[in-house]
């Protein structure tokens, strides 16, 4: 038998948190743990703290730099806010990937974020987009990089005591475009092979100012690729040699084999959607 408790506010819930070190299991839209519970009852916990209701972690707010997405708000919201359509669409995309539309309407983004899935499907917009996270304790709040979360397969930066209260997105740079593509066994309710998105910024001249990659489901952590970006820094389009965009990715990402997919496989998918998303077609002429 569990025990169920449901904060009335964010205070209340980080004091009980506070209070009691790593005993509570937080549970925000439950999609993944009920999943879980079911799956694992031996990680039945006993003390669940439901964050659903929770009014400081609900909802979207646009600021002067950008939006803050309350933890606990629904995909369903996200996809569907306007804000979020115009200047984050990869983060609308990415949602309305996740899943089909009853998952969405429970599943949060942080409960994808701080489950820790490799293959979660909006970590790659949020590594592109370049969003921090606000995490909440009852002594204050810390921010930190999304890309400083996962610091390991399943394990990420979160401390005992802690929550993640929301997310912030600044906006994309003005010459920004970006690119974002799940490949899956199907079209819909897959679990991603490959997933990605990029978020690359050119000056008038097509010289390449900034390009940001997040990818899923081809390491033990949803990732970056460091050396890719520094590749392409100050390039034109007409410049990049694809086999050293290629090399570069191999170095960036280390892809498993499992029941979706081989390492071969998602190593060749992974080269073609980063190549994609550079010159928005599938492979340039140009060679090493
Ligand atoms: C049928 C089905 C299809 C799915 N399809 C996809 C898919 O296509 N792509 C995909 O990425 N995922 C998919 N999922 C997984 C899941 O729906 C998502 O990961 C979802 O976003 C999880 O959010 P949640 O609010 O339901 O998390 P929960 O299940 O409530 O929690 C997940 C984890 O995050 C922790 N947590 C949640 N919120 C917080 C917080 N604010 N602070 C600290 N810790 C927190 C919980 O303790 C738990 O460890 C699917 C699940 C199901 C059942």
């Amino acid at each position: 038998m569990s025990e169920w408790t449901r904060p009335r506010h964010l205070p209340e819930a980080l004091e009980l948190l506070a209070a009691a070190p790593g005993q509570y299991r937080v549970i925000s839209g439950g999609t993944d743990l009920m999943v879980e519970s079911h799956l694992a009852p031996e990680r039945h916990p006993e003390f669940w703290l439901d964050i659903s209701g929770l009014r400081e972690l609900q909802g979207l707010q646009i600021t002067e730099e950008g939006i803050r997405i309350g933890a606990a708000t629904s995909l369903e919201v996200i996809r569907r806010h306007a804000e979020v359509v115009t200047h984050w669409p990869m983060l609308a995309a990415s949602a309305a990937v996740t899943g089909a539309p009853p998952i969405q309407n429970r599943a949060t983004l942080g409960g994808n974020v701080c489950n820790a899935s490799p293959a979660a499907d909006n970590a790659p917009v949020l590594l592109a987009y370049g969003a921090r996270l606000e995490i909440a304790h009852h002594h204050g709040s810390r921010w930190l990089p999304y890309m400083d979360f996962h610091q390991g397969y399943r394990k990420t930066a979160l401390q005992a005591g802690e929550l993640l209260s929301a997310l912030w997105i600044p906006y994309p740079p003005k010459h920004s475009r970006g690119y974002f593509r799940k490949v899956g066994t199907r079209a819909a309710q897959a679990i991603a092979k490959v997933s990605i998105a990029a978020l690359i910024e050119e000056d008038s001249g097509g010289m390449i100012q900034g390009a940001r990659f997040g990818m899923a489901s081809v390491a033990a952590t949803p990732c970056t690729l460091p050396s890719v970006s520094q590749y392409l820094l100050g390039r034109a389009l007409r410049d990049i040699a694809d086999a050293q965009v290629r090399q570069r990715v191999g170095q960036d990402i280390a892809p498993i084999q499992d029941i979706r997919s081989t390492t071969a496989y998602r190593l060749e998918i992974a080269s073609r959607l980063v190549l994609e998303a550079i010159h928005g077609r599938s492979e340039s002429k140009k060679e090493d």
